[in-house]
């Protein structure tokens, strides 16, 4: 028997840094082990051998896992890469990059549906100039670079995919494909499956458990060679990769926001690299972050400027909401006339549903926010109420006091605008079953179907959901934005997002980005397939502020005028993606614990910043009451930094996290780099 060496072991356990064991076993970095942690067996990955001796006592590894093959150095690197990057313990990281159970296990057989489902087969389409051009210049690559498909709704980015798939996989080579687990829907992998049958292996939530893991296990064989999935997808180690597509690649859902909080987008950029591999990013609205790189030359840019077959891009029309008070004579008459509408309903939406519906048409009303979205707005004028020091929405506590859930400014709720001086801001609260209540008295004979959260639970509602949407037994669809991404329902010519402000009110520095991208999105919807020479789909936005940012270049269908004057804005608030962005999250049971640590944290960011000067451009925000100030029983805080020099983000939030002997019991700090929501 060999002499037995030290190992490092990234075991699957809360601890920063991986151990060392000793072992006589032929060990080999990526292998899955057995290990001794206190009284417990624990599954350990292999880092690599040491010769570094701890000063505690060595354990013994207590042998090999016989099931899992030994991950890919570039595979291994990327582990470790998110680890670092997001400050999370290297064993939990490696832990995901296993399939639920064990490959032997049997459960019973189930009834479900293939996760795939059977079809017959389609051909790939003639591309137009456009997709053709981009598939060229893409498909030119085969070593790490990463693309930025930038093409309007209905251009055919999805077409450009599945030749650049089917390239790859002629090379003898395999594909990855991510989308938001929200666009997974049946229609999205029918499409797949049609052009590439069972070529093609699927990764999200709604599998169970079995299922996971048999589909992981296809893929890792090389039984299929194309895996399309939700980000999770990546922690599966795909051999030979050639290809890695992130569709909507905008989407917030990209980001985990639990547990190791990485970014499945940029997470898939690092695997291009490791793997080095192309990396192709999609979108008809992209990141911020996505087009400053583009931009800057980093990314590739490729342009799909119009829809297939010259179908029109739909109709944007702004409606006024204030205008709905006004006080001239006409006005009046309107007003009258339409006396029976609820007021989220403008008479101008109103007659358009009419019109689309007795043609037969589909109409679906949108509203982005789930529940019953709350917003502070003087009906006069239009004025809402922004934090002096953030410019993000302040958000209204009680019925006394405004809040901003980043630096917490508080300032006292007045009822007198302002602005204006003449109207009374008051809580405008509306959400989606108050829609659909309204609309069941004023279209009695229609067939109206809500698709929120409440509603749809599963993947089976979700399916019954579209399938009555295309076979027409849906008149009125009502819903949030889950039914603003990636649908594609033939009938459906007019669509209403019913209070656009509700998603530039939103305390967040994002909030005007994902305004656009949801209006442009949802717009998105509306005659998709009108042929040439028809009258284009339709769009209502009702809203209090016509000149919205978000609200102007979406009407215009401008993506790169709203992009450029938006940064311009992140630069000089050192928002991301000029500036980083990190949040530290204090909770516990006991609110005094978690106040007190929140401002015992600030005041060490501040002492940490004041001792070294390479932290002299770290800004410290807070601490603040979260958004959700209280959550399953946990009171929430924050703290959050901004600094403009990127590289200095991790590091100082990696050494004011080092030390937490000074936390008291019962409260925890939990960090994210490159938040997406707070
Ligand atoms: P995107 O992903 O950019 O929103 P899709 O790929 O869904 O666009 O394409 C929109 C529609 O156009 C789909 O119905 C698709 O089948 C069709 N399509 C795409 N490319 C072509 C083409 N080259 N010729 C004809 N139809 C196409
Ligand atoms: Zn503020």
């Amino acid at each position: 028997m060999s002499s037995s060496s030290l190992w490092r072991v990234a075991v699957d356990a809360p601890l920063p840094e991986a151990l060392t064991y000793s072992s006589s076993l032929p060990l080999q970095r990526g292998l899955l082990v057995d290990v001794p942690l206190g009284k417990r067996t624990v599954k350990g990955l292999v880092l690599g051998p040491t010769n570094e001796v701890p000063e505690f006592e060595i354990k013994n590894v207590i042998d090999i896992d016989p099931e899992y093959p030994v991950l890919p150095e570039p595979f291994m690197k990327w582990l470790e890469w998110l680890a670092q990057y997001y400050l999370h313990p290297i064993g939990q990281v490696a832990a995901s990059a296993y399939p639920p159970l064990k490959k032997t296990e049997k459960t019973r057989a189930s009834k479900r549906a293939p996760v795939i489902p059977q079809l017959e087969s389609d051909s790939a389409l003639d591309l137009t100039p456009e997709q053709k051009q981009s598939f060229e210049d893409i498909n030119r690559h085969q070593d790490f670079s990463t693309h930025l498909l930038f093409g309007v709704t209905g251009s055919g980015k999805t077409e450009v995919y599945l030749r650049l798939l089917d390239e790859v996989l002629k090379r003898g080579q395999r594909g990855l494909v991510l989308v938001p687990e929200i666009s997974l829907t049946p229609q999205l992998i029918q499409r797949f499956a049609r052009r590439f049958g069972d070529k093609i292996a699927a990764l999200h939530s709604q599998l169970t458990d079995r299922e996971r893991t048999n589909q992981w296990w296809d893929v890792v064989e090389g039984k299929k060679s194309i895996l399309i999935g939700a980000r999770s997808a990546l922690f599966c180690p795909v051999p030979d990769l050639g290809i890695i597509i992130v569709d909507e690649e905008h989407e917030p859902s990209f980001k985990q926001d639990e547990k190791l909080k990485y970014n499945g987008r940029d997470a898939a950029v690092v695997m291009g690299k490791m793997m080095n591999c192309p990396v192709v990013l999609g979108s008809a609205t992209p990141s911020l972050e996505t087009w400053k790189n583009a931009k800057e030359g980093k990314y590739h840019l490729h342009t799909l400027k119009s829809r297939v077959a010259n179908r029109s891009l739909p109709e944007i029309e702004v409606i006024d909401l204030r205008k709905l008070k006004s006080d001239d004579d006409e006005k009046k008459k309107i007003i009258e006339k339409y006396s029976h509408l609820p007021f989220w309903l403008s008479p101008d939406l109103y007659e358009r549903m009419v019109e689309v519906l007795d043609k037969g048409d589909q109409a679906a009303l949108f509203l982005n926010r789930r529940g019953v979205a709350q917003m502070v707005v003087c009906p006069s004028c239009g004025h809402t109420t922004e934090c002096p020091n953030c410019d993000i929405s302040l958000t209204l506590h009680g019925h006394s006091h405004l809040v901003c859930h980043y630096c917490d400014y508080h300032e006292n709720f007045k009822t007198k605008c302002p602005d204006c001086k003449e109207g009374t801001i008051e809580a405008v609260g509306l959400g989606t079953e108050l829609i659909e209540r309204d609309l069941a008295r004023l279209f009695p004979e229609k067939r109206i179907a809500r698709a929120d959260r409440d509603e749809i639970q599963s993947r089976a509602d979700l399916e019954d959901l579209i399938a009555d949407m295309e076979n027409g037994s849906i008149d009125i669809l009502v819903g949030t934005q889950m039914i603003a991404k990636g649908l594609d329902f033939p009938k459906l010519k007019l669509v209403g997002l019913v209070l656009a402000d509700v998603g530039f009110n939103l305390p967040d520095f994002r909030a005007t980005e994902r305004s656009f991208q949801l209006i442009t999105q949802m717009s998105g919807r509306s005659g998709r397939h009108v042929k040439e020479g028809e009258s284009p789909g339709k769009v209502i936005i009702q809203t209090y502020n016509t000149e919205h940012e978000s609200i102007t270049f979406a009407k215009n269908h401008d993506f790169v005028g709203f992009a450029n004057q938006e940064l311009d804005i992140r630069g000089q608030l050192h928002y991301p993606p000029v500036g980083r962005l990190v949040s530290f999250r204090i909770q516990g049971t006991q609110l005094r614990n978690v106040e007190e640590t929140a401002s015992l944290l600030a005041r060490r960011a501040q002492a940490l910043k004041q001792q070294f000067p390479a932290y002299s451009s770290v800004e410290i925000l807070g601490p603040a009451e979260a958004p959700l100030a209280k959550l399953r029983g946990q009171f929430r805080y924050h703290l959050l930094l901004k600094t403009t020099q990127v590289s200095v983000a991790n590091p100082f939030s990696r050494q004011l996290l080092g030390n937490q002997d000074w936390v008291p019991s019962g409260v925890r700090i939990l960090i994210d780099i490159d938040p997406m929501s707070l």
